[in-house]
Order: C-alpha cells, then structure tokens, then sequence
C-alpha cells in the first residue's frame, strides 16, 4: 500500500494543494491551547516550501454548521502560530474558495504559505460538491494528503478533489505515510509474537478491530469495561459493572472464535462507587459482588499482560485497561504502558485514550508509534481501506 511521498515530488514553482489537519483545541477566548496538530505537519510543509513550492494549506476546524463563517472555528489563530512556528510570513484567505483565497493563491511566490479559511464552513466539503472541489483542484499542479486524522472520511477535500485533479501528482505527506507504514505495512507482515491490547469502554466501539486482529495476531488482550461485557456472556457476576448487555451474543461469538487467542482478565479491581476515594477490593474476574463496580484490571491480570507484551515482537494498543483518569484505577494502564515501553517490540498505540494515557506517563518516546487519529487509526485497525487514501499515486 506504498503511496508515493511528497519527497518524490519537486514542488519547485508549483502550487502545492495540501490537505492537512489543523483542527486544534481552543480555549473560550480562541487561543490555542495544544499545537501539536500544527507541529506535526511541519515537516511535510517545510519540505515543500525549502524546495520552492507555493504552499496552499486546507484545513477543518470543530464542527461549523456549514453555511458561512462560524469566528470561533475560523483558521486565522492557527496561520498566526504556524508563522511563528515557520519564521516566515503566513498569508491568511477569509474565505475558502472564494475571491480572497483565489487573489491570495495567485499572489504566491515560490517557497510562499497560505492558508485557507476552515473548508467546513462551506456545505461542500461535508457533501463532497463538485463545483466546491474543482476550484480547489483547479489553483493546484500537486495534491498532497496529510491530514491523517480525517483520511476514514470521504470529505471534499480529502477525495473529490483529488479526484478532480486525476493526471497531476496526488501524493501523501509525511504524517499520513507514517501512520500507512506502522497502522497497515506493519501489522499486514508482523513481527512474532504480535499481541494486540485493547480497552475501553465498549466492545461495541471496537467489534471490527477484535474480529480483525484474531485473524492476524497471536494474542488479543481485554480489558477495561469491555471486559466485562465478555464476563457476563460467560456467567460472571459483574455487580454494578458498566456493560452491553446487548453484545452478549456477540461477546459469546469472539471468545468461541477467538479461542485460546484471545485472553481475558483474571482478575479485577473494583469499587463501591465511581471515585477514586471509594471502598475498593480485587476480586477473581467474574465474581464482582452486587453493589461494585469493576473499575480497572486487577494486579494478576496486569503481571499476565505484562508477561505477555515483554515476549512480544509487534503490538498494538488501543484503549486503557480502567478508568485512567481516576487513580489509582489507573495502576492497570500503567502496568500495561510500562511493559511496552520496556519492550524491544514494534509497539504502536492507536489514537485517543491510549495515545494520551502513554503521553500522559512520559513514554510516548520509548514506542514505535503513537497514532494520531483516534477513528482513522481504529478503522485502519479494522482493516478499512480509505478511499482518501487508496486513490493517491502508488509509490
Ligand atoms: P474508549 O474511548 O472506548 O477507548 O474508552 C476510554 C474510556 O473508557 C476512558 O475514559 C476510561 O475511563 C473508560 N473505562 C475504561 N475502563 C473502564 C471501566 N472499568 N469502567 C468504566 N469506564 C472505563
């Protein structure tokens, strides 16, 4: 699935398309308040513009309804610290495809920057308009995709326009080709043993990545709530546990499939109430007695894992073992990312919790690959194609 890169492409002189995912959090006053999103794509724009390229750069930002300018969602803030970031002047357009972005586009010069207003306030790139798209894809000679969080939708900006500019260079960033490599080249020729640890708080959320990784692992690890949805379909006594009492069934049909592939908690470690300053005690997995609630994997169940993950030469990981948030029914997780980082394994955490439970415990250095998409990293996980993706020039 090599897609071929923005290095392999000379941008000199040439207008630059490049869908990139700027969607950063803000505070109440519009201030950035994390700009790693922005940081992440630095080095795919960089390349394009230390080698003479005139750089559009397009974004979404929050959910606009669509139909204007929404200033809480506008792009001006992020242009202003992507400037600061580059030292070099960033040109905002207040609008998308209208006469200020057409003028500002045009107005490039080689190794210039724009950035466009949020795609999202036009209905277009939600409902994939064409005449949207094709005036995007018609300031453009190269398309480029690095804007991996929003590579599972099938937005404007993400296909139609590509599309639309069939026969000029469609190519991937440096943020998307890293995510491709680690979330499909990796696992589709894995490293043995590969074990997989999943957590969270639904099976329902994460059917299609267990029922994917069975197929390609040796081992899947449960745990967090989910876990006890698997419990229950057993015959466990899960007490006050958060469960999907309507994937029982379905629960019955993984652990039948799964075989011996796939490991459950042993053990778990529960409380009396949803605090952390609540009466507490582990009980064997499936003997959670009526008034607890199973709030994080026990102590065996943790050294089992660990175990398992220290003998691992691939894994992935999506999802906290409890509720991280709430010590200590965070010790779990913990265990869990610190066998990972202990590993010499290709180790990759999907987006989302895990990726900010091992930000958050200092180890995001010592793995693989931390995702950053939460939904495009657990589709990839499910073995989803992207069309956002498929349609790019192979390598
Ligand atoms: P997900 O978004 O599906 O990865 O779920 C992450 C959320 O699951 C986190 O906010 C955790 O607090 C929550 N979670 C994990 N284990 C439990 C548990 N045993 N009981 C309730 N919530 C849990």
């Amino acid at each position: 699935m090599a897609k071929k890169s923005i290095a392999d492409i000379d941008p000199s002189g040439k207008v630059v398309l490049m869908r990139v995912d700027f969607n950063v959090p803000q505070d109440d006053s519009d201030a950035i308040t994390d700009d790693r999103r922005i940081r992440m794509a630095l080095p795919s724009i960089e390349s394009v513009i230390s080698r003479g390229g005139r750089l559009v750069l397009m974004s979404h930002m929050g959910r606009p309804k669509g139909n204007g300018p929404e200033p809480k969602y506008s792009l001006s803030g992020v242009a202003k610290r992507l400037s600061e970031l580059l030292a070099q002047p960033v040109t905002f357009a207040t609008d998308t495809v209208g006469s200020d972005a057409e003028a500002k586009v045009k107005a490039l010069t080689d190794g210039g920057v724009v950035v466009l207003e949020n795609l999202r306030f036009n209905a277009g790139e939600k409902n994939g308009d064409s005449d949207f798209a094709n005036t995007l894809a018609g300031w453009a000679d190269i398309y480029c995709n690095d804007a991996f969080g929003t590579c599972h939708r099938t937005d404007a900006s993400m296909v139609a326009v590509p599309i639309a500019m069939e026969g000029k260079p469609r190519v991937v960033g440096f943020l998307v080709a890293k995510e491709i490599q680690y979330l499909t080249d990796t696992i589709s020729s894995p490293a043995r043993p590969f074990v997989a640890i999943l957590g969270g708080a639904k099976v329902s959320d994460k059917i299609k990545v267990i029922e994917n990784l069975l197929g390609i692992c040796d081992h899947v690890l449960i745990g967090g709530a989910m876990a006890y949805t698997f419990s229950l379909a057993t015959g466990g006594k899960t007490g006050d546990s958060l469960v999907e009492k309507d994937k029982l069934e379905l629960a019955k049909e993984l652990i039948e499939k799964g075989g011996n592939k796939l490991v459950l908690p042993v053990d778990t470690h529960c409380g009396d109430d949803f605090s952390g300053s609540c009466n507490k005690q582990v009980v064997p997995a499936g003997a959670i007695p009526d008034g607890w609630e199973g709030l994080d994997i026990g102590p065996e169940t943790a050294k089992l894992y660990a175990n398992l993950l220290k003998s691992a030469k691939t894994v992935v990981w999506n999802g906290p073992m409890g509720v991280f948030e709430m010590p200590p029914f965070d010790e779990g997780t913990k265990t869990v990312a610190q066998a990972i980082a202990d590993s010499d394994a290709t180790s990759i955490i999907g987006g989302g919790d895990s990726a900010a439970a091992i930000e958050q415990l200092g180890f995001a250095d010592q793995v693989s690959h931390v995702s950053t998409g939460g939904g495009a990293s657990l589709s990839m996980l499910e073995g989803a194609k992207f069309a956002a993706v498929e349609l790019l020039d192979d390598a």
